[in-house]
Formats: structure tokens, C-alpha cells, sequence
């Protein structure tokens, strides 16, 4: 396990590459943020805290030469992994983290150099740019799903020949939530298969054992996360802005990667109480406007939910990364339970069925205006949220903001404030009118 021992170095090196390359960024230095959060007693922490220490501590241990640490696609449930022990590193996730302290630009050119493709999804191309410079913390070996990123796949095979470890694949069939119960039930069957393979094959790469007694915990924990996170939702239906939209659009639950841990509870727990808090106060603001945001946001620049929120009276009261798609888990079933999982995401399935959630979100969440903001590589969401504006602008007035979450050189302020005006300027005549 020589390799392990490249680790220390390789954070040395990112620390290095963040200080010598950072451009405009919406953190502070990496080093700095993440060495203020740990020296914190948890106590003094509020929810988005905690969820940024949580990350950066799964983070750091990424970069322990005594961790065992595997790289995982986007999508990829990990309890499994959380009741082996094994760090669960994303590469797509960390580039989110990478556009936030301003080296993405630099990155994504590298791994654009490389794969000689401009209109991948730069969360993908920015990886592969740090995988290049040998940035990231060597794994032990490699895990994605077909689920849903196109690129996953290629990522993963770059992945294992870039670092010369084992990769395993899992196949999840397209479409999960319109199939007929006979097909559902197979293609559960087929994904529970194939996480009872990998687990053998984590058994074999790692010489480490599950336990099923461990998985069944972690399983009950990552219920009681979600149980959490529902109740907080919940808070915000008929409510004031009870937070930031910008925190929470970093929750982004549907991609994190700590479910199973203790640290979700206590995270979601937190939320759902400062919520109930704010609640208490009748809200953080008087928001007039409210905004369901659908995908992620730029991670390089917060400008356009600032200027929402503090210029344009409008609150975010959902967002589609923080929708909990999936049912609670059987702990006593917990390969079928996490094959549902990975079967049930929306954005894995045809169209209509984005049509049917948005247009369930308008009554359920009181909402003035929807507002979709396209990454352009996303092969998934980038027609689809023009396709759903399209479709449901009868239903509800939407905007589609084009540009890149990850890649600052795809998005310029100035040029979506005139159509962002546009579009508040219409919701503030109609609620004029209303009154
Ligand atoms: S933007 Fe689309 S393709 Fe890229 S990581 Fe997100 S879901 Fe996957």
C-alpha cells in the first residue's frame, strides 16, 4: 500500500495549487477555512457549519495514508461504504469545492487539454485537471454507477488508469419510476445483485470485512438523517425564509456523501431546529417572492443569490438538490433498499416525469416563480430544465439561467442580471395586480 504514503504530499500539493492559482473565489483560502472550522468546539457550530466541517473532516481523512479511501460517482449511495470504514471521496464533488476557492478555471482548462472536449461537464473535466496534477488523494479503488452521469463512466476508467487501482461498475437500468412493477422489481433485484458483488470485491481489493450488524446502523442512521432533513423541509412550505438560499443550496442532499454518519443526524437535527427558531421569529426577512432554484448553483460566485435575495425580495423555499426522492430504507433489506434508491432518481428518468414533480411543487410549495439555472455539459439537465420551462410556463413563470457551475468562464453576471430583472420586475407587477 506504498501508494497511501503519496497522500500527505498530494494535500501539501493542493494547498500549494489553491494559494498559487486562486482567482476570485466565494471562500476564504482552503487551508485557512477548513483549519477555522475544525479548531471549533461542535457546540459553537450552527447547521451549515456543522455540514462544512463534516465535508472537510471527510475531506482530510481522504488525504490519511492510514485511511481507506474509495472514489465514488456522484450518485453513488454510501452507507455501504460508511460501515466499512472506507472515506468516500467524489470527484465531482470536491470540483464543486475546487470552483469555490477559485482554482477551477485553471483546472478545467488542464483536464479541457486533455480530453481535447469543450462541452463535457466541466464538474468532470475539472476533476479530470486535478486528477492530472495528481491532486487528489490516491485511492484504494473506485466504484461508479451508471446512474447518472454520462461522463461517470469515462471519469472512472481515466480514474483507474491515472492511478492504476481496481474499478468497480454497477449497472442501474434507465427509467426506474415509470416501469411496470414486474420490470421495478427485477431492476431492484438486478442492482441489490450487483452492490452484493461489490461489496465481495471490496472484501477482496481491502482485506476488510462487512459487518451486517454495522450496515443495519448505519442504514437506521441514514433514516433518521433524512427523517430530519423531511421535518426541516417541511418547516419552509408556508413559512418566511427560515435560511439562506444560498446554505442551502450547498446542503444539496441528494449528492452528499455522509448519510450514515452520526454527523448527518446531528446536522439535520440542527437545521430542523434553528429552523424551528427562525420559525419563531416569523423568519429571517420578508421575503416577497417565492423561488423554487432547480439544479446547483455557480460554486465560483454567489452574486446572482445574493442579488435574488437582497435586491430582488426573493427567498428560495426549495431546491431540486434538496429533494429526498427516495423512501426511508428497510435496515433488515439494505441492498434492496439502496437499489430503490439509485432506481428512483428523477433526473434518471424520462422527461414527464420532471414535468409531473415541478408541476406538484407549484401547490405544494406556494411558489411565485421557478428559477432553473443550466449547467451546459449536464446531458441530463440542460435541455430537460428547458424542456420542463417550456412545458409548465402556463403553470408557473420560470427563467432559465444558462452558464456552468463549475467553469467561470461560461457565466457573466452582468450579462443574466437584465434578464433577471426582467423576470422579477413581471412577478413584482403580477403580485401588484393580486393585491
Ligand atoms: S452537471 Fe449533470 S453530468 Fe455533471 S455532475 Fe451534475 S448531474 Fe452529472
Amino acid at each position: 500500500m506504498e501508494y497511501r504514503l503519496k497522500r500527505t504530499q498530494q494535500l501539501q500539493d493542493f494547498l500549494k495549487f489553491s494559494q498559487e492559482h486562486k482567482e476570485k473565489s466565494t471562500m476564504k483560502d482552503m487551508g485557512e477555512k477548513a483549519g477555522a472550522l475544525l479548531k471549533k468546539p461542535a457546540s459553537e457550530l450552527s447547521a451549515s457549519q456543522k455540514r462544512g466541517r463534516g465535508i472537510t473532516d471527510m475531506f482530510i481523512k481522504a488525504y490519511d495514508p492510514n485511511s481507506c479511501v474509495v472514489w465514488h460517482s456522484l450518485f453513488m449511495p454510501t452507507e455501504i461504504f460508511q460501515a466499512m470504514d472506507i472515506v468516500p471521496f467524489t470527484a465531482e464533488m470536491a470540483a464543486a469545492g475546487i470552483a469555490g476557492a477559485g482554482i477551477s478555471r485553471v483546472l478545467v482548462e488542464r483536464g479541457e487539454s486533455y480530453t481535447q472536449c469543450m462541452d463535457s461537464c466541466s464538474f468532470a473535466t475539472c476533476s479530470a485537471g486535478a486528477m492530472l496534477e495528481h491532486l487528489f488523494p490516491e485511492p484504494d479503488f473506485i466504484v461508479t454507477t451508471s446512474q447518472l452521469c454520462d461522463t461517470a463512466m469515462k471519469l472512472a476508467r481515466f480514474s483507474a488508469q491515472i492511478t492504476g487501482r481496481k474499478e468497480f461498475f454497477i449497472d442501474v437500468p434507465f427509467g426506474g419510476m415509470v416501469m411496470n412493477p414486474d420490470q421495478y422489481r427485477d431492476a431492484v433485484d438486478y442492482v441489490a445483485k450487483q452492490l452484493k458483488s461489490m461489496v465481495k470485491f471490496i472484501e477482496q481489493e481491502t482485506g476488510r470485512k462487512l459487518d451486517e450488524d454495522r450496515l443495519y446502523e448505519v442504514m437506521q442512521r441514514s433514516n433518521e438523517a433524512r427523517e430530519w432533513f423531511l421535518k426541516a423541509m417541511e418547516l419552509r412550505k408556508n413559512n418566511y425564509p427560515l435560511v439562506r438560499g444560498v446554505q442551502m443550496l450547498d446542503y444539496s442532499v441528494v449528492l452528499l456523501n455522509i448519510w450514515g454518519t452520526d454527523a448527518a443526524v446531528d446536522i439535520f437535527k440542527s437545521l430542523y431546529e434553528e429552523m424551528q427558531a427562525a420559525c419563531a421569529k416569523g423568519g429571517i426577512s420578508k421575503g416577497i417572492h417565492r423561488i423554487v432554484w432547480i439544479h446547483l448553483r455557480p460554486y465560483y460566485d454567489n452574486t446572482i443569490i445574493n442579488y435574488i435575495e437582497k435586491e430582488r425580495g426573493a427567498y428560495l423555499v426549495h431546491e431540486m438538490s434538496n429533494f429526498i426522492f427516495w423512501d426511508a430504507f428497510d435496515p433488515a433489506d439494505p441492498y434492496r433498499s439502496l437499489a430503490r434508491k439509485m432506481l428512483s432518481n428523477p433526473a434518471y428518468s424520462p422527461v414527464e416525469v420532471q414535468f409531473g414533480i415541478y408541476e406538484k411543487y407549484n401547490k405544494l410549495f406556494n411558489v411565485d416563480g421557478m428559477i432553473g439555472f443550466t449547467h451546459k455539459g449536464c446531458r441530463h439537465l440542460y435541455s430537460s430544465i428547458h424542456m420542463c420551462a417550456e412545458h409548465l410556463k402556463d403553470d408557473t413563470p420560470w427563467l432559465v439561467i444558462d452558464g456552468d457551475c463549475i467553469d467561470p468562464r461560461a457565466y457573466s453576471f452582468p450579462l443574466v442580471k437584465t434578464r433577471i430583472d426582467a423576470f422579477f420586475d413581471m412577478l413584482d407587477m403580477k403580485k401588484e395586480r393580486m393585491e
